[in-house]
């Protein structure tokens, strides 16, 4: 049976972009409501200076009460050895480190050069890559374009992608950080990336700031792609997009495979519930997703609003 893995990067992608501090066991009732919902695997916070992202100063707090959580693979982001350094000790057995293709972009968002970011993906292959039981990927950020340099070129993308696999890296995604992509160039990036690099396992991560995400998944798809970022509630956005939307939506990803009989492991019943659960946690964002608003059809024998339903 045809089925796909949603990545959810909630707990991360989501909660890195409010302002407002989330408090700890809130993240802890999040990362485990959507465990229960058959979710595979989820990013669960960065391990990044706490001056830099004062969201995630929890995070050793926060792996350690989901630690032990089963039937899930918990990630976290990793900008640098020291991060690393700091998920290996909390117990964490999968990194995600990331960069853009962008140099502007990777000079603004972590102040060093692509070249200076692949320098710490090598110092960090060395120390852990061949320690068996962690599992490293890369995130390709701006893969789609860029807000700073506008169209980011495959090639760009190819010789990014390079650098990584050079490094041993066997799982690399590629992000459309700020909502630049669309369904020809998804096509184009992807296919360039998996005909030259056939050993790598590429994953992708979009965001609906232009309303496209779930076209570009169906695109990504089509062309074999099977490993998807998403965001219960579509939540997370961009800095450099204020109004827009933000990842896109995990309820949405599933349901758009669901309904055409590939299998995602997602419970939607459960996950709507947990979408109705962070509109009551987080005031301070708002849950857009169609699929929330509307509900799943009858045949789910679930309606959203049981008073419209009747
Ligand atoms: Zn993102």
């Amino acid at each position: 049976m045809e089925k796909v893995k949603i990545i959810e990067v909630g707990p991360r992608d989501g909660l890195q972009n409010i302002d407002s501090f989330v408090p700890t066991d809130k993240k802890i009732q999040i990362i485990k409501r959507l465990a229960a919902c058959g979710i595979k695997e989820m990013q669960i916070g960065s391990f990044v200076a706490p001056q830099a992202i004062p969201q995630f100063k929890d995070i050793v707090e926060v792996v350690k009460a989901v630690n032990a959580l089963r039937d899930v693979v918990l990630s976290v982001l990793v900008p640098n050895i020291r991060g690393a350094e700091n998920a290996a000790s909390s117990g964490i057995r999968k990194f995600i480190f990331f960069f853009s293709v962008s140099h502007a972009h990777n000079c603004c968002n972590v102040r060093q050069t692509p070249e200076e970011s692949i320098e710490e993906l090598k110092q960090i292959c060395r120390a852990y890559l061949c320690d068996s039981g962690i599992t490293l990927q890369v995130a390709l950020a701006t893969a789609f374009g860029c807000p700073f340099e506008g169209n980011i070129k495959t090639d760009a993308v190819l010789r990014a992608v390079d650098k990584v696999a050079a490094c041993g890296v066997k799982e690399i995604t590629l992000c459309d950080t700020v909502g630049f992509g669309n369904p020809k160039m998804v096509e184009e990036k992807f296919s360039a990336s998996q005909k030259h690099f056939p050993e790598i396992s590429f994953g992708a991560h979009f965001h609906n700031t232009r309303g496209l995400a779930l076209a570009n998944t169906l695109r990504a798809y089509d062309i074999g792609i099977r490993s998807f970022d998403a965001a219960a509630g579509g939540l997370g956005g961009c800095p450099y997009a204020p109004k827009s939307s933000g990842n896109a939506s995990t309820e949405e990803t599933a349901f758009l495979f669901e309904e055409m009989g590939i299998k995602t492991g997602i419970n939607l019943k459960k996950l709507l519930g947990v979408c109705q659960f962070l509109q009551e946690t987080l005031p301070q964002v708002k849950i857009a997703s169609s699929l929330f608003q509307a509900g799943l059809p009858q045949k789910h024998k679930f309606v959203a609003d049981n008073k419209r339903g009747k």
